[in-house]
């Protein structure tokens, strides 16, 4: 690891312990032949992470903490969606499905309502004009 590489990290995920055990056991030892990484490391120490590891937690006294309760508790609680709003893949599917039955049975439906080859056949077919006419009349 060079220097650059070394300061980049420092900079940004060393101190707040992001960095993979790798990659901080690199800096580790870059920092121990490395005289000017590791002065910038303690500076940035010194100066971003010790100030907050010195501090106490404030916590609100009782009567800060009863004055946030009574305000959440004004807040009324927001109005519950519509089913078909929070699935609505589930909706538009089950719509798809229902048209999908309905156009099998309206299918269904309008082919027993034609008139049957038998039909036609049946009638006085030698020519074509008489399978024709006996057609206009079922129709008619
Ligand atoms: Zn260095």
């Amino acid at each position: 690891m060079n220097c650059e590489q070394s300061q980049e990290m420092l900079l940004s995920d060393y101190h707040d312990g992001r960095l993979s055990a790798h990659q901080r056991r690199e800096i580790d030892q870059h920092l121990t032949v490395c005289p000017a990484c590791k002065l910038l490391s303690e500076r940035i120490y010194d100066q971003t992470i010790k100030p907050f590891n010195q501090t106490e937690h404030a916590m609100p006294d009782d009567f800060c903490w009863s004055q946030i309760k009574r305000r959440i508790a004004q807040v009324p609680a927001p109005a519950p969606k519509p089913f078909w709003l929070l699935r609505p893949a589930l909706v538009f599917s089950s719509l798809c499905v229902m048209l999908m039955i309905g156009g099998v049975i309206f299918k269904q439906y309008t082919i027993s309502q034609t008139p049957s080859i038998a039909y036609m056949l049946s009638s006085d077919t030698d020519t074509n004009d008489e399978v024709s006419a006996s057609i206009e009349e079922y129709f008619l």
